[in-house]
């Protein structure tokens, strides 16, 4: 699916229909030629669910880069990509200095602070004003679906936490969203995907709803275009 939400970008994230993306390479590389993106270079995150923000500069081949959660990017011809199966895929823009960045968050990135980390990496890495930067958070498991028990929740606040038939769910893309404005991001730069990976079984592949034996995940991707 492409989004359609900014002029200058090319964004989107693959579906249930496009097989899984993690374990098979020709699925990403079919994935991305339909989607007429196999000129560009394809440069992953390895993903740790922990804060590091990889810079992409001077890289001449598809590449893995490893323990990072986030990629960064100033150049048209990356296409960054990550993987996700109900964490949140955080897609930002800067518009003014053409900058893109997509991370990886779930609940580990988030009280970590993989969001800010971005933001700052947009702010010192790259000159950008804050009022110039904007964020999309793509579908993810809402809170109709993150149950979590006392352990995760306790890293949380109040604010993000739901109590339903006495099950705990937290909001991720709130807690996202405010981590975001904590960073000094505008409220009105910041959309939010209603789609839950949970909810929509025919479309998504959710590793909370079907816990596969081997990982299926959609791969989302953006570029400057
Ligand atoms: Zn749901």
């Amino acid at each position: 699916m492409r989004f359609t939400n900014f002029d200058n970008i090319i964004s989107g994230i693959s579906e249930k229909k496009d097989g899984p993306m993690k374990s098979s390479l020709d699925n990403r590389l079919l994935f991305f030629k339909n989607e007429g993106l196999d000129k560009k270079i394809i440069v992953s995150a390895g993903l740790i669910h922990g804060n590091r923000v990889a810079i992409i500069e001077s890289i001449n081949k598809e590449t893995v880069i490893n323990r990072c959660d986030a990629l960064i990017t100033n150049n048209s011809k990356y296409l960054l990509a990550i993987t996700v199966a109900d964490c949140l895929p955080v897609y930002f823009f800067d518009n003014n200095k053409k900058v893109v960045a997509l991370a990886h968050a779930g609940w580990r990135g988030i009280i970590s602070k993989i969001i800010s980390e971005v933001v700052s990496s947009f702010i010192n890495d790259y000159r950008s004003n804050l009022s110039d930067i904007n964020v999309f958070i793509g579908p993810h498991i809402q809170d109709c679906h993150f149950e979590v028990k006392k352990d995760v929740a306790d890293y949380f606040k109040q604010d993000y936490l739901a109590i339903n038939n006495g099950k705990k769910y937290i909001n991720l893309s709130l807690a996202a969203k405010n981590q975001l404005i904590e960073s000094g991001v505008l409220s009105s730069n910041i959309s939010i995907s209603d789609e839950c990976t949970y909810c929509l079984r025919d479309k998504y592949f959710s590793f909370r709803r079907d816990n596969p034996e081997n990982l299926e995940t959609m791969i989302a991707y953006l570029s400057l275009k």
